[in-house]
């Protein structure tokens, strides 16, 4: 199959999970990118060895199917799920108006994917981070477990609902009322 055929079917899908979790449409272009340069420049930066796609400003930029495995550190089997992680993140976007706090929109991501190997057992609050500062690798098993957790508790629509209290002004001292309640808990 071809890279276009192959990334539109797996665009189409992701945009049909993920409406069904957000239940609202976006409008948003797709770009795949054959080198690592050309994602250093969609990025506006140098961008890590691993990372294969990216997802702002209603843009969804990823390695076109052919190069995915050679540039990045994934098989070409995870490519759906990169998409619909991605795609997760616009939709994040348009809800709540930032990436902000990093974990919850990385912990929606990751449960949207297909289950997620995780090693740790607990979560440790101090890899939930609000912004990319300090960002580890496992900080997404963090936010994976953390999310997964507040979608088994509060079930998705008080989550969702505690997202929109959040985006009507999406800064820290809000989020540190509205969900710092639940970090404690951790
Ligand atoms: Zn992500």
């Amino acid at each position: 199959m071809d890279d276009n055929k192959f990334l539109e079917k797996c665009v189409k899908k992701a945009y049909k999970i993920n409406k069904a979790f957000w239940n609202f449409d976006i409008k948003f272009n797709v770009r795949s990118v054959l080198t690592r340069k050309d994602m250093d420049k969609e990025w506006e930066g140098k961008t890590q060895k691993w990372m294969v796609a990216f997802a702002w400003n209603k843009k969804l930029i990823i390695f076109a199917p052919s190069v995915y495995e050679k540039l990045g550190c994934h098989k070409l089997e995870s490519y759906q799920d990169t998409v619909t992680h991605e795609m997760n993140h616009l939709f994040y976007q348009k809800f709540v108006g930032t990436y902000k706090p990093l974990w919850l929109s990385e912990g929606l991501a990751t449960n949207i994917q297909k289950e997620m190997n995780i090693k740790i057992k607990k979560i440790n609050p101090d890899f939930l981070l609000y912004t990319e500062k300090g960002w580890h690798k496992k900080s997404y098993e963090h936010s994976y477990l953390a999310v997964k957790l507040l979608l088994d508790k509060l079930g998705k629509k008080k989550l969702l609902h505690l997202l929109k209290k959040y985006s009507k002004s999406p800064k820290k001292d809000n989020y540190t009322k509205l969900f710092g309640p639940y970090l404690k808990v951790f």
